[in-house]
């Protein structure tokens, strides 16, 4: 790994952090973080180390200070969730913080931004994500849940889904259409959502893995007050692509997958689970991520004096899926069948390891990271703009 070559500042910023992460982030924390399977951490897992941070006024590092924010560089904020990554803090829920907040800053009206900003901060407010529809997920636009006027109010009907923490959620900022004639993009418009509203139920959906984490949301004339809308109604599509902008990675890729190496090492200093294949293929998945944290450092860099991340970040996010995904399964072949005794399907989550703690996780762990090559833009997807923005093809 290359290392961000860092101030005098920068060390004493990265000093503060990790004293404040070792006095605050909990064993139990970082216990309940390792066993984490799924995407995102448990909700009251994250949720309460959203609450710690939230009193040290570090819960939204990148937003605006007038709001919350914290006023750091961007080389700070990078410092920020390395550090946190690498003592194994649970991530944040990024759906309300990370995605939908810097929309609210940049198209609510002062009304929308002092409803719904604090409760974000301090968690009263738990949102998902209703973009995807049964046929519209990388073609979006095709969305077909419909919103029709009636006086002061849309009357929302359809579907969402693969709607991440949907069962916990509050709230939910859809896509729908206003408009039914033109070209698909033309008629969108972009709601704020009660989930307590009448007319919603959802269902979960059970992962390959046993995980409840994805869901489909039902929409039977649900009425939702036009103060609710994001933005201009039928120019949704502008809000929406905002919105992926923010989608991906929260930097830190190259430490997370460092971390998951690490681990994999500690299994494979077990005689038992040594094999020389399976270290031949480690070390390509080290070589890469030393090329992974060479990217981001330098994007860290270019970001540090103002500019976007361009298409490095499609680049970025199949590198590190890629990277990720072969690190699980190296784990998993290493455990051999140790690793079968799979912590949701046999309901041994709170009992004792026989044997490392990645025995607990490996087939989960496995099985969710599956998709990580379909959400936040296909794998296919990613590689299309990257075919046609850097190689002009
Ligand atoms: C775990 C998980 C959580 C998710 N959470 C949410 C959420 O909270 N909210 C939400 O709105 N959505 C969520 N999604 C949905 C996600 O955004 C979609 O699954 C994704 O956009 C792909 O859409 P799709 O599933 O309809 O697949 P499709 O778009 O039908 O794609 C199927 C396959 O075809 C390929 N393909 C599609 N178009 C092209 C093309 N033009 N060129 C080449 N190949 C192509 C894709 O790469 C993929 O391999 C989640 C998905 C998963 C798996």
């Amino acid at each position: 790994m290359i290392e961000l070559e860092l101030s005098q500042e920068e060390v004493a910023f990265r000093d503060e952090v990790r004293t404040f992460i070792n006095a605050n982030l909990t064993p139990e924390l970082r216990r309940e973080t390792a066993r984490t399977t799924t995407v995102f951490a448990e909700k009251d897992v994250a949720m309460e180390w959203q609450a710690i941070l939230h009193e040290r006024g570090w819960a939204a590092p990148s937003w605006p200070v007038e709001f919350g924010g914290t006023g750091w560089s961007s080389t700070q904020k990078f410092i920020f969730n390395e550090e946190c990554t690498r003592a194994g803090a649970p991530g944040l829920i990024p759906l309300g913080l990370r995605m939908l907040a810097p929309v609210i800053f940049k198209y609510g009206t002062p009304e929308q931004q002092a409803e719904y900003l604090p409760k974000m901060l301090t968690g009263e407010h738990y949102w998902c994500q209703g973009y995807s529809e049964p046929g519209s997920g990388s073609d979006l636009a095709s969305l077909k849940t419909r919103a029709e006027r009636d006086g002061d109010e849309y009357i929302v009907n359809g579907t969402k889904i693969w709607t991440t923490h949907a069962q916990f959620a509050d709230h939910i900022f859809c896509l729908v259409k206003t408009k039914s004639d033109g070209k698909p993009q033309a008629g969108i418009s972009f709601l704020l959502i009660d989930m307590s509203a009448p007319g919603i139920t959802v269902e979960p959906i059970i992962t390959m893995a046993g995980d409840h984490e994805v869901n489909q949301v039902f929409f039977d004339n649900v009425r939702v007050p036009v103060g609710n809308r994001l933005g201009p109604e039928n120019e949704g599509w502008a809000v929406a692509k905002y919105l992926l902008e923010y989608e991906r990675g929260g930097g830190a890729a190259a430490t997370r997958s460092l971390v998951g190496l690490e681990s994999l090492d500690d299994l494979l200093a077990i005689e038992q689970y040594a094999d020389d294949d399976i270290a031949t293929r480690r070390n390509e998945v080290e070589i890469e991520i030393s090329a992974l944290s060479v990217m981001e450092t330098q994007l860290q860099a270019r970001l540090a004096k103002g500019a976007n991340p361009g298409p490095e970040s499609s680049l970025m996010k199949n590198f590190s899926v890629s990277i990720g995904q072969r690190l699980s399964t190296l784990k998993l072949e290493a455990l051999g069948y140790h690793g079968v005794p799979h912590n949701t399907l046999l309901d041994l989550q709170d009992k004792e390891c026989v044997g490392p703690e990645e025995t607990h996780t490996a087939v989960g762990v496995y099985l969710n990271n599956r998709a990580s090559s379909i959400f936040g833009g296909s794998e296919q997807v990613q590689k299309n703009i990257i075919a046609k923005v850097v190689l002009g093809l």
